[in-house]
């Protein structure tokens, strides 16, 4: 067959360039122990940081919201799809972030690209932080505004676009940074929007359920919520669930409910899928002791890297990646670990710069103290050592 795109060479340049991705198939559910391409592996890739995922509350709640209401929406939320189900969960969570009100969207890849380009236009200004999530740079495309990139975490960077910038300003930052771990600088980022008369956007996808008691990034920083135009959060990592929502003032939500194209031309989730956010929702409360737990895990984790002199990355969080540099070296350490029964991925370009490749390892409070000094056994037995 003829190959007008070139696909073929296109992917033996990847081979070539230790970039090309593979799928592992997991065979048992979510969690720290799990069967994967008929192998038994201690699991420290997921972002299922509290271990919710497969939690029996969790599942009960689906199952019986499912017996009870079917399984497919069956339409969009502005046709016949919006149950009462994501309309508690929509009143649930804002409560939960402090913001007066949310809109459930199907993913936080489709939230991002639909506040976006919702929001700006041509002639208006999008400044973020060079290591922001694809998903929001995507929305940056679609928007057609101009797009200002500054480096990471860097206020004075920031001030700079917020100079150059044109039109209505949107800025928008992760709070954690998913392939790094670090936090925003968000009450410095914050204040520069006040004083250039920006918005500010903030993707809590990997702060929501375990910064801030559970709330968040925003409370983690000791802010108001109210000062963040624009919080954004996802459902799919510590709850555990699937999906995500915006949060913001009334004016915001009603707007992207008209004018946000990912929420109006798709179908809305299974009503269950809300039912089990609900459910995730109650044990961040009942069961806090699972943030507490994996901010134990952490430490542990961060301690016995720092002694066995490992490149960790300056991150707090449940995301502890360390820098290997080289595409191949990063496939090299996951390998290695692989053969001695450890799952952690080696995160390479275009996910992060080039020369940063990675393993991105990740805690969650599924695992126990001992997997923890397993891992790092396997880490010293990896040599894996600073670049
Ligand atoms: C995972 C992630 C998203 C996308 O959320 P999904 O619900 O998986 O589509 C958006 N932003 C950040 C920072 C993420 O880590």
């Amino acid at each position: 067959m003829s190959d007008p795109f070139q696909l073929g060479q296109r992917l033996q340049a990847r081979r070539e360039q230790h970039l090309y991705r593979h799928r592992r198939v997991l065979e048992s559910p979510q969690q720290a122990r799990i069967q994967c391409d008929g192998r038994a592996l201690l699991n420290f890739c997921s972002n299922d940081y509290l271990g919710l995922a497969r939690h029996p509350y969790v599942v009960q709640a689906a199952q019986q919201a499912a017996e009870q209401f079917g399984f497919g929406s069956g339409a969009s939320h502005l046709v016949i799809g919006h149950s009462h189900l994501h309309h508690e969960l929509e009143e649930r969570l804002a409560d939960w972030v402090g913001q007066p009100r949310a809109l459930l969207f199907s993913s936080g890849y489709m939230a991002n690209v639909g506040v976006i380009s919702a929001l700006l236009e041509r002639g208006d200004t999008v400044v973020q932080d060079k290591l922001n999530h694809a998903s929001l740079l995507d929305g940056a495309q679609l928007s057609r505004a101009r797009l200002l990139r500054y480096p990471h975490n860097d206020l004075q960077g920031l001030e700079q676009r917020l100079h150059q910038a044109r039109g209505r300003v949107l800025v928008v930052t992760d709070s954690v940074f998913s392939m790094d771990g670090d936090l925003a600088p968000l009450p410095g980022i914050s204040e520069l929007c006040q004083r250039y008369d920006a918005w500010l956007m903030v993707d809590d996808a990997h702060g929501l359920g375990v910064l801030g008691g559970g709330h968040g990034s925003l409370v983690e920083c000791g802010m108001s919520p109210l000062q963040v135009p624009v919080y954004m959060g996802t459902l799919g990592k510590a709850l555990g669930t699937f999906g995500a929502f915006v949060a913001g003032d009334e004016t915001l939500v009603e707007y992207l409910i008209q004018a946000a194209r990912t929420y109006i031309y798709t179908t809305a989730l299974p009503p269950s899928v809300a039912a089990a956010t609900l459910a995730s929702l109650d044990l961040l409360v009942s069961e806090a002791w699972r943030i507490e737990k994996l901010q134990q895990l952490i430490a542990q984790f961060k301690q016995g890297a720092h002694q066995l002199g490992l490149p960790l990355m300056p991150s707090d969080t449940a995301i502890q990646p360390l820098l290997l540099g080289q595409s191949e070296r990063a496939l090299q350490a996951s390998d290695a670990l692989l053969k001695q029964g450890f799952l952690v991925s080696a995160i390479r370009p275009p996910t992060v710069p080039q020369n940063s490749a990675r393993l991105r390892i990740t805690l969650s409070a599924d695992h126990c103290a001992r997997d923890i000094e397993l891992l790092l056994d396997a880490l010293s037995r990896a040599a894996i050592t600073q670049v």
